[in-house]
């Protein structure tokens, strides 16, 4: 019987079978090939420029410590742009984030990365466990992913401007992004995607309030992050959030059926993605010349409301 042997090397020590491809690969390609990918994804989606400086989101999980991990070579080899920081938000969340902040130091320090740890706490007056006890038993029930994600957004955002950033990395994954693709068609959030538009015109209207995003790792699935994460002996904090555990939010059940679904149809991830950057551009044409309103509290653009969500929240919150 001929034994398996790795497709690039020979190597008879195969690390991964990827079933989207059909490739059988050895460690040391398996590393060498994520890490291509992610110099690639840059290079093609034009998301970096030599001058730029960078951002980067890191929570201490594995995918923001292997984008951080990969970001600090590829500035250093081959875009030479000045230094990178890395930005913390600390949601306030119990048995949880004041763990993964630990992880984030660690890393930060060994690479001697200036670090930034903005809390929502210090930012809104409350944390996001408060805020979730505030809002249990409020007539609107909402869940701490809501109030979570617009408020991170919004301090990541804003920490990032403060900095001077050019952009703003995230350690999204290929799942993560086929993931909110999904979530966005099943709710109809058609101009929310049409916003995610990757290669809009910056124009100088929207660089005033946003810092211009990018997802070096959106062409990784989750398990290939997790492997290179730790064939690297990337010091990661492993666990997920309490709340994604506890709430019963639909983005769950759609990553069981993402899940689920790659079992018979591999290939299912990257259909989303194409789907998207497909559909991001079709709808961007499409809700081109809206006009939106500016938020009377903060400024920022809000749609039709007068007031954005992230401000609505803290009225909330503070009453
Ligand atoms: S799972 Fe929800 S509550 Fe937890 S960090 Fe993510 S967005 Fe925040
Ligand atoms: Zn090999
Ligand atoms: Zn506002």
């Amino acid at each position: 019987m001929k034994t398996a042997t790795c497709d690039y090397c020979n190597t008879k020590t195969i690390v991964v079978h990827r079933k989207y491809s059909g490739e059988l690969i050895c460690t040391n390609c398996f590393t060498n090939r994520i890490e291509k990918n992610i110099f690639q994804t840059i290079s093609k989606y034009k998301m970096l420029r030599s001058q730029d400086k960078i951002v980067v989101g890191v929570s201490g999980g594995k995918d923001s410590l292997a984008l951080l991990y990969n970001l600090i070579k590829i500035q250093k080899n081959n875009y030479h742009s000045k230094p990178i920081i890395a930005v913390t938000i600390d949601e306030g969340i119990r048995n949880y984030r004041a763990n993964s902040i630990k992880n984030a130091i660690r890393f930060c320090k060994k690479y001697s990365i200036e670090h930034v740890i903005v809390s929502f706490e210090e930012k809104t007056g409350k944390s996001l466990d408060e805020i979730v006890d505030l809002k249990n038993n409020a007539e609107e029930h909402k869940y701490a992913c809501n109030f979570c994600a617009t408020i991170r957004r919004r301090l990541l955002n804003e920490t990032a401007k403060e900095l001077g950033a050019d952009v703003l990395a995230m350690g999204h994954n290929l799942t993560d992004v086929a993931e909110t693709f999904l979530m966005n068609v099943l709710f109809k959030r058609y101009k929310l995607i049409a916003n995610q538009y990757m290669f809009k015109k910056e124009t100088d209207e929207l660089k005033k309030y946003f810092v211009k995003r990018i997802t070096p790792l959106m062409k990784i699935p989750e398990e290939e992050i997790f492997l290179y994460s730790n064939l690297k002996k990337i010091d990661y904090y492993p666990s997920h959030c309490p709340y994604r555990e506890k709430d019963p939010i639909l983005r769950k059940r759609v990553l069981e059926f993402i899940q689920e679904s790659k079992k018979f149809s591999p290939e299912i991830e990257f259909n989303l993605l194409n789907g998207f950057l497909e559909m991001s551009e079709i709808l961007s044409n499409n809700y081109k010349s809206t006009s939106y309103n500016t938020c009377k509290e903060c400024g920022y653009p809000c749609g039709n409301a007068s007031l954005c969500l992230y401000c609505t929240y803290l009225k909330g919150v503070k009453e």
